[in-house]
């Protein structure tokens, strides 16, 4: 244990709004992204690097985009549907259909009873 330096750099309320800055050297920039349901997301790249087209919203997961009018559509059609999902679909199809029956069969005791 050769103690202590690792620390260093900690600072309690470096920046205005809460925003540390630990030990960065590289200056920054934010880029907003604006995801369909209307969240942005601040993500920072380094100054010369090219910021992406879109971003995945942090918070829903759709892509965002730089354009907060025109944010990229949420994809709503499911392309491709392994078969695994289909099986799963099917089965819980069925178990709703007997549960429906059961309950219907229990109405209709009830009226006859
Ligand atoms: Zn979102």
């Amino acid at each position: 244990m050769a103690g202590g330096s690792a620390i260093r750099g900690t600072r309690v309320g470096a920046g205005p709004m809460g925003e540390s800055e630990r030990g960065e050297s590289a200056p920054r920039r934010r880029v907003s992204y604006w995801c369909a349901n209307g969240h942005e997301s601040r993500p920072s790249f380094a100054l010369d690097a090219e910021e992406p087209e879109s971003w995945d919203c942090p918070r829903c997961g759709l892509p965002g985009g730089r354009d907060e009018q025109e944010p990229p559509k949420a994809p709503r059609n499911e392309p491709y549907k392994t078969h695994l999902a289909y099986v799963k679909e099917r089965r819980s199809d069925a178990d709703g259909e007997a549960i429906l029956a059961e309950a219907l069969a229990k109405l209709r005791k009830k009226r006859e009873g």
